[in-house]
């Protein structure tokens, strides 16, 4: 079966999230593991902790189907001295509380050049901040997510997303989360069957399907190649049903994190049983 559910809350503790995504049917969930939109947090408590791996184990989850995220305010590849410091702190710290939990991924957004440096120095910049993250921590893969290509944002072709990888020096610990919106933001068009096979087929030529291990399933507002990051509930976007549908059926998506980022915390349950009805090719 496949691993499929929304990013859920951790209001009032992350020990609730597993709870949150098991009280919609879900097989798999996405988290933070402090507030996305704050540099700090408290550091996690050992009892939170053990309530949180107590309540994964008795809904039923595996690490390996949980996609935690990290902060918005991280940029990797900040230009500035300074701020790219702080970054680099704070997603040491995102990594470590991962780790803490017992989970295996940590989900975060590549950076972006503030139109101050040359787009190759930020990504090289990014590889360099993984490898500074992955030295002073244990287990955790790094799941880079390409974007919607919106302002500065770096990552939203598969090129850029392999020049990352290329400059990261311990590959076991380095991977990627396909967001759907993004890629048709980005111009990778999945609307019919053969139009998505040809991005796949892409994806797996330039980056490796070994290295794909978690989605965000979202339909898009936004159009083709516009590279605007609108979600929208599936099948209410420009992408549509059937995109979903074929996902849901492809092995080469089992065992890893699909996640839900849609608009409509009310269609969440109807979105998890559909996709997770579909029969498996
Ligand atoms: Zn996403
Ligand atoms: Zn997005």
């Amino acid at each position: 079966m496949k691993q499929i559910g929304p990013h859920v809350s951790i209001a009032g503790g992350v020990e609730n999230a597993p709870l949150n995504a098991k009280k919609i049917g879900a097989t798999g969930f996405g988290m933070f593991t402090k507030n996305q939109r704050q540099w700090t947090a408290k550091p996690l408590t050992p009892e939170g902790i053990a309530a949180f791996k107590e309540n994964l184990k008795a809904c039923g989850y595996g690490p390996e189907a949980v996609l935690p995220h990290d902060s918005y305010l991280i940029n990797l590849g900040h230009p500035e001295a300074e701020k790219l410091e702080k970054s680099r702190n704070a997603f040491l710290d995102e990594v470590e509380r991962v780790e803490q939990l017992g989970l295996k991924y940590l989900n975060f957004h590549p950076g972006s050049h503030l139109r101050s440096i040359e787009p190759d120095a930020c990504l090289d910049r990014i590889a360099q901040s993984l490898n500074i993250a992955i030295d002073q921590t244990e287990t955790a893969v790094l799941l880079i997510e390409n974007t919607a290509g919106q302002g500065s944002n770096l990552g939203s072709t598969f090129g850029e997303i392999a020049r990352i990888i290329d400059g990261v020096k311990d590959r076991s610990r380095v991977a990627v989360c396909l967001d759907t919106c993004h890629l048709f933001a980005a111009g990778y068009d999945l609307r019919t069957p053969e139009s998505m096979d040809r991005v796949w087929d892409e994806f797996d030529r330039i980056i490796g399907f070994e290295y794909l291990k978690g989605m965000h399933l979202n339909d898009a507002k936004s159009t083709l190649e516009s590279h605007l990051d609108r979600h929208h509930s599936l099948g209410q976007g420009n992408i549509g049903w059937s995109a979903f549908e074929r996902i849901a059926a492809d092995s080469r998506f089992d065992g890893i994190p699909l996640v839900l980022e849609t608009i409509d915390e009310e269609l969440w349950p109807d979105e998890v049983a559909r996709l997770l009805s579909v029969n498996q090719s």
